[in-house]
């Protein structure tokens, strides 16, 4: 028997007889010796397999095997390859590619879409079934807009593709501050490899303010991005000067790839990049 066969013999005998996913300590069993997961058993009030009472005790050497392999990823069937030990598995999970995610409009624009995807396929949906105002194609990585009603309860979002990649720019009045980001709709392993820069120009095109951020992840919480510190956030008695008419804030908003110098126009270093670059005016 080689390696491979021996791992695949070892989580056979983790596969839980009730959800079929691998079990991770704590191992209980039943008074015949069967395995059950701590997921299943608080909902059991008997072995699944022969009906037998479950002990007080824990599978010790099961659970010393299930702590020194690898473990395949939730999402194989989808086709994640990843093969990670116990204590990573789980992380890896929670951003994994081939994982289901919520649609970005039910998700941050609160519009109704019962739909749910690998990220992968999240994009070809969000072009597919939400083409429409809420959603603003781009060619190339900069372009005008502007931001309207901006009012001290606005709390907005605008679905963005550019270069073919699906964005969000998120933004809301919090405490007196204006909060704005850029939210990249794709493997998280990709958000980092994108910058936007943001820029305001008063009406006497004297007073600019610009600023570059990195964008941030799909998994992040919305509102947590959406703090001062951890992105752009500008006092509301500063953006009012910016304004062309009631409450209608003109900017530019470019979006980069990190790295290919010709169209950085933010030049962040990915390494030195960290939270603390969040821009407070
Ligand atoms: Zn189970
Ligand atoms: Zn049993
Ligand atoms: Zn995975
Ligand atoms: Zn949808």
């Amino acid at each position: 028997m080689d390696i491979t066969d021996l791992h695949q013999l070892i989580l056979k005998e983790l596969e839980c007889p009730v959800c079929l996913e691998y079990m991770k300590p704590p191992i209980t069993l039943c008074q015949n010796g069967h395995n059950i997961c701590f997921s299943c058993k608080p909902n059991l009030y008997r072995c699944p397999t022969c009906r037998q009472q479950f002990l007080q005790v824990r599978s010790i050497s099961l659970e010393c095997l299930a702590r020194n392999i690898t473990y395949p990823c939730t999402n194989r069937k989808a086709g994640c390859p990843e093969n990670l030990p116990m204590h990573l598995i789980s992380e890896h999970q929670v951003m994994c590619y081939f994982g289901d995610y919520e649609c970005p409009f039910s998700k941050i624009s609160n519009v109704y879409c019962a739909w749910s995807c690998p990220l992968v396929d999240l994009k070809r949906h969000v072009l597919r079934d939400h083409r429409g105002s809420s959603l603003d194609i781009y060619g190339g990585g900069s372009f005008y807009s502007h931001l309207s009603p901006l009012t001290q309860t606005a709390k907005m979002h605008k679905a963005l593709v550019v270069f073919g990649e699906l964005f969000y720019a998120v933004w809301k009045v919090l405490e007196g501050d204006f909060c704005f980001t850029v939210i990249y709709v794709g493997p998280e392993s990709n958000s980092s490899k994108f910058s936007f820069k943001f820029t305001i120009t008063a009406m006497n095109k004297i007073e600019t303010i610009s600023t570059c951020l990195i964008t941030r992840g799909y998994n992040e919480n919305v509102d947590e991005v959406l703090k001062p510190g951890n992105c752009i956030a500008i006092h509301y008695d500063t953006i009012e000067k910016f304004f062309a008419g009631e409450n209608k804030l003109p900017f530019q908003l470019e979006i980069s790839r990190l790295g290919t110098s010709d169209n950085d126009s933010c030049h962040i270093n990915q390494n030195d990049y960290n939270v603390d670059n969040a821009t407070h005016y």
